[in-house]
């Protein structure tokens, strides 16, 4: 019988979560949902030293926001975690731990060594390149040197101590990676890597994730390619404790938007966007990393450039719903090489996903940031929606239509300076005082509108971009905004007017 699938996102609470992270997440969660399977998230916190306040809500709040839905473990509504295999968070998970460093210590896979920062620092200078590994753990200070008294002796003495995983030297390790193809090791090139740290009572990465692992039942592990290099060392843990291994698949690496070299903060603060989902406050250093959301971008966008960023479906599609990422996902798809990170493509995903809302959705979206522009809102809602749907198509963020619908809002009190050098020209001033007679007289349609003024000024012979240009000066306060007719049907015949007058006693003739 196939076993059902299980994959999990196990972020460590260092900090914000970086980008790269939510897409590691999100690869999770598209390959969980495309096979039926879970998806589980769990707190690696067994590095105290890295550990930031706050950084474990900022994670399962990002997921939430982002719409990728965490069946087990800890999550935006269970925070203490959900499931029958927990603890989710590794620092209760002590006792567990402990009973499976004893585990690989007794069948001789493992040891406790005891020496100090001192004996290995000259350790290292005594021997060029020193690595703790067969060449030279015979002659430390651990339990394959040590009489079994003089061990137990030193561990109820309170020493301090790790214990490390012994490896086989100059063995070949092969693993076959779902991504990658096979990839074959030689395990003389590891060092004997420390499993558990008696100072503060908890393993490291390496044995605290792979006991999770297992006892919670992960059938793949999709992840970061910078954990590629400690396959060989999981590979051979497994192997010790008898268990058979996930399956492997290691993501390509985000890249600069230039290519060359890993995404860091530093090229989002270089060329100003974030990396990272939400803005964070990081209690630790007092710093503050700004976020997509904050800066207006939507879920569906971020989740819809992440997905091409290392994943590439079979044709020419780049929109994609959750839903259709979730049919199309494949990790046969994502490449070994990384991704550039095309950060002017999120604006154009977020462009595109502001406009499939509707007028309803963005109008109680913007409702919020109008409220903070002006003091009275002068238009009825149905004007608003139709201020919005007449600009929606050039915003990228709901705060764009502020600055697309603002003289809908307040009539201009100044007049831009470039736009009149170009357009309100000699006869411009007489040109408005005909066209403010002729609207003082016609129907307010717009068709109507259209043709009386176009029949006035091939009657006169008046240049066309003048005198449109001039009216939408003095109506917009600049040569910008959506169609004449439809500025002024929404403004209406008295707005309009008392516009068109202002602009002739304030504008110099
Ligand atoms: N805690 C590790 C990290 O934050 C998890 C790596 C893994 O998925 O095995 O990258």
């Amino acid at each position: 019988m196939k076993k059902t699938v299980r994959v999990r996102f196990a972020p460590s609470p260092t900090g914000a979560l970086h980008i790269g992270g939510v897409r590691t997440a999100l690869y999770n969660f598209l390959f969980a949902r495309k096979h039926g399977g879970k998806m589980l998230l769990r707190i690696e916190d067994t590095d105290s030293t890295r550990y930031v306040p706050g950084a474990e809500q900022y994670i399962t709040e990002s997921l939430h926001w982002l719409g990728i839905e965490i069946d087990e473990g800890i999550c935006f509504e269970a925070p203490e975690g959900k499931g029958p295999l927990g603890p989710y968070r590794q620092t209760l998970r002590r006792d567990i731990y402990r009973k499976y460093v004893k585990q690989l210590i007794n069948s001789g896979n493992a040891y406790y060594a005891f020496d100090t920062p001192e004996e290995l620092e000259a350790k290292r200078k005594e021997i060029p390149n020193f690595q703790y590994d067969a060449s030279t753990r015979d002659s430390m200070n651990n339990s394959l040197t040590l009489s079994a008294e003089a061990v137990q002796q030193k561990i109820s003495n309170g020493e301090k101590y790790v214990v490390r995983f012994k490896v086989i030297p100059n063995e070949e390790i092969r693993v076959q990676d779902i991504i990658r193809g096979e990839v074959v090791f030689n395990s003389s090139i590891m060092d004997d890597k420390v499993l558990y740290k008696s100072a503060d009572d908890l393993p490291t990465y390496h044995l605290a994730h792979l006991v999770d692992d297992h006892l919670m039942e992960i059938t793949h592990v999709i992840r970061g390619e910078e954990w590629l290099p400690s396959v060989p060392l999981h590979v051979m843990l497994y192997r010790a404790f008898g268990w058979e291994s996930p399956q492997f698949a290691h993501l390509p690496l985000l890249l600069k938007p230039e290519g060359n070299g890993k995404l860091s903060k530093r090229d989002g603060d270089r060329l100003g966007f974030p990396v990272f989902p939400l803005e964070f406050h990081n209690p630790i250093d007092n710093t503050v990393s700004s976020g997509y959301r904050e800066q207006g971008y939507f879920p569906e966008a971020i989740i819809n450039f992440l997905a091409l960023l290392g994943w590439h479906p079979s044709d020419e599609q780049e929109i994609f719903s959750k839903e259709e990422l979730i049919q199309a996902f494949s990790l046969e798809r994502v490449s070994k090489s990384g991704a550039k990170f095309d950060y002017e493509k999120i604006r154009w995903f977020n462009h595109h996903y502001l406009n499939e809302k509707s007028d309803e959705e963005l109008y109680q979206l913007f409702r919020p940031i109008l409220e903070t522009k002006v003091e009275k809102i002068s238009l009825t809602k149905e004007q608003i929606l139709q201020a919005i749907a007449l600009t929606k198509s050039r915003c990228t963020f709901v705060a764009d239509l502020w600055e697309q619908t603002d003289f809908f809002f307040v009539p201009p009190t100044e007049y831009d300076a470039k736009s009149l050098k170009k357009h309100w020209k000699e006869g411009s001033h007489q040109m408005m005082v005909e066209l403010l007679e002729i609207l003082q007289q016609s129907t307010w349609e717009s068709d109507v509108l259209n043709q009386t003024v176009m029949d006035w000024i091939a009657q006169k012979s008046y240049p066309m971009g003048q005198v449109m240009n001039s009216f939408r000066i003095a109506l917009v306060g600049s040569a910008r905004g959506p169609h004449i007719w439809e500025i002024t049907a929404l403004l209406g015949k008295e707005q309009t007017l008392a516009r068109l007058q202002k602009a002739l006693k304030d504008i110099a003739q």
